[in-house]
């Protein structure tokens, strides 16, 4: 049996617990989705017509991570499972969310609240599947389609707009005309939603499979107009998408090429507004800052040893990719510079500063720094031996 299959038998008695205590359960979502298109999943999602405080009287271990929208995690043989009771969504006023949420004990009615008819198929626990809004034949056809009116949904919850071309990127499914043009009538709607939404399902996209498709088709529908920063970029972004196609780029490597061909914005300033984790911001400013020494002139020593071998690396695939050069080849040269380095880092050189401080007998202060920085420089250019002695003899000769 597959993995996949694993995690769901692994949830039947969960399902069967719940149905003891006379409550229907299901799996739903995106789960069941990629199970049918025989993907990996992560986690199984249950729906469920118990109330949040029914689930809790079932389950021992649970943990409310959104009472008010129905899910608890129930841990159970030491998994988490999110459990959803069945709902219907009141009045949207916000483009993003309910002014309240109806918990209801009919799944035909939660299914129908769910965005698309691929998200909106249940199966039981022996794999029997609901499916009201033929989200298998979408499947089947690799398309996105909502639930019910499209122009009703998107105006719903405009975050259902980056979703579509999310999915676009991981599924590599197409858009169903009425979706589609819907998406194009209310892109704008999606100022409304917060950044971090925004970026969380922006992410996805720039690391899906089928990038290339759904970044051009953000563009084409006119997206990137209503996202941060990116109004009037249309051409860079395609050009990105084009660029990135390969599953050879990370998350950083995609920033930085779009910033390096917006040419415009401070790094900073232009991530920031994005909300992107420190962690990515930062790698990011690494690789432009080094694609911009790339730029002046070819990978030295020195600058292979200090900006580092990730940033490096990453820089010449993109300048090597922006200026048609062979990347293979290019990177295969700073490769050989960095196996070639004497150190790879502070920490491997042969002294400290208490050996400077014992050999020149003086007390700590900012010559320390300086001299290690000295010692570290020649050694790099191979002026020096990072050999203890062969450095007391070249600082005191
Ligand atoms: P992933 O594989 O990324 O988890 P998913 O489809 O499971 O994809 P989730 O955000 O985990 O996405 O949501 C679980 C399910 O909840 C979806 O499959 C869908 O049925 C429903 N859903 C999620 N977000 C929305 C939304 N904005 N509007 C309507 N239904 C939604
Ligand atoms: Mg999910």
């Amino acid at each position: 049996m597959s993995d996949m299959l694993e995690k769901f038998k692994k949830a039947v008695p969960v399902l069967e617990k719940i149905e003891q205590a006379g409550f229907e359960a299901y799996f739903v979502g995106g789960s069941v989705r990629d199970a049918l298109l025989h993907r990996s999943i992560e986690d199984v999602d249950i729906a469920t017509s118990a109330f949040p405080e029914e689930i809790k009287q079932i389950f021992p271990k649970t943990i409310d991570v959104g009472i008010k929208h129905g899910t608890v995690v129930v841990i159970y043989n030491g998994e988490n499972y999110e459990i959803t009771t069945f709902r219907t969504d009141g009045e949207y006023t916000d483009y993003r969310r309910p002014d309240k949420v109806t918990f209801i004990r009919s799944l035909q009615e939660d299914l129908k609240r769910r965005d698309f008819t691929m998200n909106a198929i249940a199966m039981t626990k022996t794999g029997e599947l609901i499916d009201p809004f033929s989200g298998q034949e979408d499947i089947k056809n690799k398309l996105i389609r909502t639930v019910g009116n499209a122009e009703k949904r998107f105006t719903e919850d405009a975050l259902r707009i980056m979703r579509a071309i999310r999915f676009v990127s991981q599924l590599n499914f197409r858009i169903e005309q009425d979706t589609y043009k819907a998406i194009e009538k209310y892109g704008e709607l999606l100022t409304n939603i917060s950044v971090e939404r925004i970026y969380a399902e922006f992410q996805k996209i720039l690391v899906g499979k089928s990038r290339k498709q759904a970044l051009r088709l953000l563009v084409e529908q006119n997206l990137h107009h209503y996202l941060p920063k990116l109004s009037g970029y249309g051409q860079e972004l395609k050009q990105t998408a084009d660029i990135i196609h390969l599953p050879i780029w990370k998350e950083a490597e995609i920033w930085a090429i779009l910033l390096i061909l917006i040419d415009k914005e401070p790094v900073d300033a232009f991530l920031r507004a994005w909300k992107t984790p420190l962690r990515i911001i930062k790698a990011v400013k690494k690789i432009y800052v080094a694609y911009q020494l790339r730029k002046e002139q070819s990978w030295t020593k020195e600058m292979v040893y200090y900006n580092g071998y990730d940033t490096c690396i990453s820089s010449e695939k993109i300048y090597s990719v922006l200026h048609h050069l062979p990347v293979q080849q290019n990177v295969q040269t700073v490769k050989n510079i960095w196996a070639d380095l004497p150190i790879n880092s502070r920490e491997q050189l042969a002294i400290s500063g208490y050996d400077l401080m014992n050999w020149a007998n003086q007390k700590s202060g900012p010559w320390i720094k300086e001299t290690l920085e000295k010692i570290e420089k020649a050694i790099i250019n191979k002026e020096i031996d990072n050999d203890k002695s062969k450095i007391k003899e070249w600082l005191f000769p």
